[in-house]
């Protein structure tokens, strides 16, 4: 029979596992012990939902043999099995949902991380083991098959025949190098180790035949071999254990294999609720954004268990978006067992029970970020997007559970601040939170506009977030502090006096204004301030939409014509300004070149595209040669 190939990056994959660069071989096990529990999960649910499958859940096991002579160990279970096109398609085939973008010269860490990303799974067997026979007959199946591979070059699937429905899973164990000793696999002390190590907590028992050496005669001191089936794993489910018996290790163990991450998670969240709706719940805050976690194939959920027994996989109702990074399992006795879907959802427990979870995971990171900062500031760099857009999705329905979670880049300490650091250090004279944007901290603080409030000692925050703006405009207020863009028009720092001379400026040079602004077209005004300090022009906005957010409305793949509403402000007190007046005086010609120039860096200075580059380099030319 001819041999199927991998899938091409299924064989790259498989490559770098044969070649062992995932340096802890020992996981193959409790990939491959937890791929039989889910099977018996999916079996066991389908016999609460399907009349036709009886299954007493008793008999659910799993079994590990070992055999040294032939170098082989044996994982089986009586789970739902795999049908032919599952075969296929589950072990023929990884990474269904994405691509692997395996480049040539990646790093060895750098491939490690990738296959990480994707979970080892399945084909972390081939660490060990030179080849691999799984059998298996699906509930839905009349006939058996038998996939077979020995790496990379591919796979045979053929007929074969086994009497019940489940999956057994043959290595060859790989012969003993000077690197490694793959024999330690055949050994039971080792087996037993790894089961209690890693897969303890499976809710199914995992057997094995062990040999005790047991006392036959005390006189001779003979001993005689005894075998029995022994159960290796406690099946108390990790998170019906007291928390103090419970070692951070085993918790980082069980969250890296259930939830297929490479690293230990950030934090681990773990609580009881006893009431109305009694719950036990294990959450993790991963580490590292999942890799599909900014795409829409990412699904957020937790899983969901009776009193032991999944009932769903990924529950996404017990979740808000704006925690669709928290991972982990939610074990309730008051929901009902065949519980359809549907009826899940209108499940009022099941609303009680995510209501809590919120508001837990809510408590846990203000916590953290009261009293473990560092890894505050880690969680906010992968995740604080998603807590952004929290605040301003849905009409900022939930700006005031996040508001204290949010942080921004603050010009005077040059790092990341809440809004309630911000707020207490604000000056006796400040009265609003200032802000300003732009697409870096360097790019901002060559802002004409930055430089008076800095000169006035007032802290700002940056945001050089695409979310951010949004998220500052839904919040409209802080303790009662308005927030205020700095290029807002309306930010005004003068003192009265001040103030006094501008609005004369500006009437006396009233009709010289309006020529300008009739000249430039698309602003709203034209105006001298007293706003830059060294710079001569800026451009400011009116309204709601900054230039900022109208970049991110443009970048958008439906225009939807939102422009901000633009001030281009003069500095009074810069040359400039005598040249505009004398040139509005005596050449009206020059008079206008000037003025598409000074509109022209204003909008350069503002990160804005200028419509006709080479008329305004013609321009310039032409001035700076006179
Ligand atoms: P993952 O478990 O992360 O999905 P794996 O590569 O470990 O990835 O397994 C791929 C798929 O193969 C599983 O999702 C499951 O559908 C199927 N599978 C693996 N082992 C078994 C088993 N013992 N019984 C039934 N199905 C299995």
């Amino acid at each position: 029979m001819a041999k199927k190939e991998f899938k091409s990056e299924s064989k790259r994959l498989l490559d770098l596992m044969i070649n062992s660069i995932y340096t802890n071989k020992d996981i193959f096990l409790r990939e491959l012990v937890s791929n039989a529990s889910d099977a018996l999960d999916k079996l066991y649910y389908r016999s609460l939902t399907d009349k036709k499958v009886k299954i007493v859940r008793d008999d659910l096991e799993i079994n590990i043999s070992f055999n040294k002579d032939n170098r082989t160990l044996t994982i089986s279970d009586n789970g739902c099995g795999m049908t032919r096109e599952e075969l296929e398609t589950n072990l023929g085939t990884i990474a269904k949902s994405g691509s692997l973008a395996f480049k040539e010269n990646m790093t060895k860490d750098e491939k490690i991380d990738i296959i990480g990303q994707f979970g080892v799974g399945f084909y972390s067997a081939f660490m060990v083991s030179d080849k691999i026979t799984v059998t298996s007959l699906s509930i839905d199946s009349d006939d058996a098959y038998c996939f077979e591979s020995e790496g990379a070059d591919g796979y045979t699937i053929k007929k074969t025949s086994k009497s019940d429905v489940g999956t057994e899973i043959v290595l060859s164990i790989k012969e003993d190098c000077e690197e490694f000793e793959y024999s330690k696999y055949l050994e039971e002390y080792e087996i037993k180790n790894l089961i209690k190590k890693y897969s303890d907590y499976i809710s199914f028992p995992i057997k094995m035949e062990c040999t005790h050496h047991e006392l036959k005669d005390e006189k001779k001191q003979e001993y005689e071999d005894i075998k029995e089936i022994e159960t290796l794993n406690s099946m108390i489910p990790i998170w019906k254990k007291s928390k103090n018996d419970v070692k951070d290790e085993e918790y980082d163990n069980f969250y890296m294999d259930k939830f297929n991450d490479y690293d230990k998670p950030l934090k681990v969240i773990s609580s009881s609720v006893e009431g109305m709706c009694s719950y036990k719940s294990l959450l993790f805050i991963p580490t590292h954004a999942p890799y599909d976690f900014y795409t829409q194939d990412y699904e957020k959920g937790l899983a969901l268990y009776s009193n032991g027994v999944m009932i769903m996989e990924k529950c996404a109702d017990l979740l808000p978006d704006y925690f669709s990074f928290v991972k982990g399992v939610v074990d309730s006795e008051d929901l009902s067992l065949n519980i359809s879907r549907e009826l899940l959802q209108e499940s009022n427990n099941l609303k009680l029970i995510a209501k809590n979870i919120e508001s837990k995971i809510r408590k846990e990171l203000e916590k953290m970020l009261k009293d473990d900062r560092e890894s505050y500031m880690s969680f906010f760099k992968t995740f604080g997007v998603q807590l952004k857009y929290g605040v301003y999705n849905n009409y900022g329905v939930d700006k005031d559970k996040l508001k204290d979670l949010v942080m921004f880049y603050s010009s005077k300490h040059e790092r990341l601040i809440t809004l309630a650091e911000y707020v207490s250090e604000m000056k006796d004279n400040q009265e609003s939170i200032y802000y300003a944007s732009g697409a870096s901290v360097e790019k901002i603080n060559a802002l004409p506009q930055v430089e008076q409030v800095k000169d006035k000692e007032f802290d700002i925050l940056y945001l050089t977030d695409y979310v951010d703006e949004f998220c500052i405009t839904a919040l409209q207020d802080y303790e009662s502090k308005k927030f205020i863009n700095v290029s807002d028009g309306s930010l005004d720092l003068e003192t009265d006096d001040e103030k006094k001379e501008t609005e004369k400026v500006n009437k006396d040079n009233s009709d010289l204004l309006k020529a300008m602004c009739d000249k430039i077209g698309e602003v709203k005004e034209v105006r001298f301030s007293k706003k830059l300090k060294s710079h001569p022009v800026c451009l400011t906005t009116k309204g709601d939409v900054s230039i900022e957010m109208q970049k991110v409305f443009d970048a958008m793949p439906n225009e939807m014509g939102i422009k901000a509403e633009t001030i281009l402000e003069i500095n009074e007190k810069h040359p400039i300004a005598s040249k505009l007046k004398d040139l509005y005086k005596n050449s009206r010609e020059d008079f206008d070149k000037y003025t598409e120039i000074l509109y022209s860096e204003a909008r350069m200075i503002a990160g804005l595209p200028i419509e006709n580059p080479t008329e305004i380099s013609r321009l310039i030319c032409e001035v700076i040669s006179k």
